[in-house]
């Protein structure tokens, strides 16, 4: 061979194994993980997690809602470049087939929810008046036995209709201890050097939830018992209703998501609900249109009180974090129902 096309063919060698190098390890920016979160939320959490060892993206802006969420093609291209994505599940993210799809690699997408005990959909506004003391008995039972729970309960096509299982899990911090778990072995098997960073985070941050969780109850207990009972416009506190002994009495769109369009008949049993009971509010989140739910607190007579559900405010809003996110909620439903 001469010269001539020996140093050429050495170059091409060397550039040819320099770009597969980068090719193996498509995320690798100054040694940092690369990872996606879908929702704000997820974000947050992450943030504390990973700290300065990560280069986070958050791919939903505040305020969007998760339901119906449709990811851009700049979106489905940083999930290719990730090296972890992190996403909710429990049917939260209408786009995760698409997601995943993209991902290349599908065990990089993790589910920060697997282990959370979910909360399934059950028929509300008929059953709660005549078997109100018969859902009590069961909770416990449903709880600790959810397939048996499904069977006996949830008409199955009708729960499809609007989410069978409640994915709005962060509305109790101990769920969130469940993520903050889920991410850092996640971060750790991939930068097993650093897991230790990773554990230490979590443990600092798990202590902030626990305190949480207990300022909480402290606040909860200001509201007396026969006011603890929950409207929404869709169904996003059953996890916090569960932990903090609430009555989920109902929500303008039946169910656990955003898409589902409430029947006339439907609205009628839950006003009727809302007088029966004497409910003192309806909660509207930040990721929906108001409409129906100020309609139904007009109708009412109820007040219409704000607060955020599927998603953080804008970094300049009184919800950036997750921690302020639940105060904030907790303080608008005390300050309602106290
Ligand atoms: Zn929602």
């Amino acid at each position: 061979m001469s010269k001539r096309l020996f140093f050429p063919l050495v170059i091409l060698t060397i550039f040819s194994m320099l770009f597969s190098a980068c090719a193996q390890t498509p995320g690798a920016s100054n040694g940092k993980l690369i990872v996606v979160a879908t929702t704000t939320l997820i974000g947050d959490v992450a943030a504390k997690v990973g700290g300065d060892l990560i280069e986070l993206s958050v791919m939903m802006p505040a305020g969007a809602d998760p339901h119906s969420f449709e990811p851009a093609p700049a979106d489905l291209s940083k999930v290719a470049d990730a090296d972890l994505v992190l996403v909710n599940g429990i049917e939260f993210e209408g786009f995760l087939e698409k997601l995943i799809e993209n991902a290349g690699d599908e065990a990089k997408v993790v589910t920060v929810s697997e282990g959370i005990e979910t909360i399934a959909f059950v028929e509300g506004a008929d059953e709660h008046a005549d078997e109100e003391h018969a859902d009590e008995e069961h909770a416990d039972e449903e709880h600790a036995d959810e397939e048996h729970a499904d069977e006996e309960h949830v008409d199955e096509e009708h729960a499809h209709d609007h989410g069978e299982f409640d994915p709005h899990v962060w509305q109790d911090p101990n769920n969130v201890i469940v993520w903050v778990n889920q991410m850092a072995d996640a971060l750790s098997a991939r930068d097993s050097a650093n897991a230790a960073t990773y554990r230490a985070n979590a443990d600092v941050y798990i202590a902030e939830l626990q305190t949480l969780d207990t300022w909480i109850k402290e606040q909860v207990a200001q509201i007396p018992e026969a006011n603890r009972r929950l409207v929404t416009e869709h169904g996003t506190l059953g996890y916090f209703a569960a932990r903090y002994g609430f009555e989920v009495v109902g929500a303008a769109i039946p169910g656990f998501s955003t898409l589902a369009e409430p029947s006339a008949q439907e609205l009628a049993e839950l006003a009727d609900d809302i007088r029966d009971l004497d409910v003192k509010a309806i909660f509207v989140g930040n990721t929906v249109n108001a409409n129906v739910a100020s309609q139904i607190a007009q109708d009412t007579g109820i007040q219409l009180v704000p607060i955020y559900t599927d998603s953080l405010s804008p970094a300049d809003g009184p919800a950036a974090s997750y921690l302020d996110f639940m105060k904030f909620n907790v303080e608008a439903i005390v300050g309602a129902l106290k």
